[in-house]
């Protein structure tokens, strides 16, 4: 079933079920750290990367309740550390964000192009505002991305294909790609993802989840079997 019918089909979350519904996974959880720490696809956000801030930035991203503020006060504190008074952003929100650019995105449909919508806007935004840098913005766990069936692997996947289609047709812009993972208990993290580290990852033999691994039998029962 295509994600826009399977969303047809929700009823509205209570606050509870979203609370319950909206934590990373233990395999999304373990694939964070692996990015991180094994692969370097995620690093620790540097202004570098988004090179200069002079002009402001047009943010890509989703407009997720629970997240929006922490992400804007990521932006305040990278514009303030480059000497500005406060951040100047264009935003350009859409439940999932980036990961609605590639024309093959699963949140995509013929009736519903998000992503061509994006990057109309995007395009508008250059030249209306004259601001050069394009933050691709997703983020984890994810709402539409969920809805979706869509692992953090294939987030990441979307979001550095989102910013091939941005180069593509606007070769000048600076396009930075950042990943936000909200780990519940243990906080609010926003990553910069290295788009050369995943696309050089060998991903056919760079994750193997654990095996599931059966519980061992009571010895009382190995016992009887013996009998
Ligand atoms: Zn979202």
């Amino acid at each position: 079933m295509h994600v826009a019918d399977r969303l047809t089909q929700l009823e509205p979350t209570n606050q509870e079920e979203v609370s319950m519904g909206m934590l990373l996974s233990k395999l999304d959880r373990s694939m964070v750290k692996y990015l991180r720490e094994d692969c370097e696809v995620l690093v620790n956000v540097d202004a570098a990367h988004l090179g200069s801030l002079d002009r402001g930035i047009i943010h890509v991203g989703c407009p997720d309740c629970d997240q929006f503020v922490d992400i804007m006060r990521h932006y305040e504190k990278m514009f303030r550390q480059n000497g500005h008074h406060g951040p100047r952003l264009h935003p350009l929100c859409l439940n999932g964000g980036p990961i609605l650019i590639p024309e093959e995105s699963p949140l995509n449909t013929a009736e519903l192009p998000q992503g061509k919508i994006l990057m109309h806007n995007i395009g508008q935004a250059y030249i209306m505002k004259a601001i050069s840098t394009v933050a691709l913005y997703a983020h984890a766990p994810c709402g539409a991305a969920t809805a979706a069936g869509l692992s953090i692997f294939q987030v990441i996947d979307l979001l550095v294909q989102a910013k091939t289609a941005v180069k593509a047709k606007w070769p000048l812009l600076k396009v930075a790609c950042f990943l936000h993972v909200d780990k519940g208990a243990d906080g609010k993290k926003t990553y910069h993802v290295s788009r050369d580290r995943w696309v050089n990852l060998n991903k056919s033999t760079c994750w193997l989840p654990e095996p599931e691994m059966e519980e061992p039998k009571p010895p009382e029962a190995v016992h009887s079997l013996e009998q």
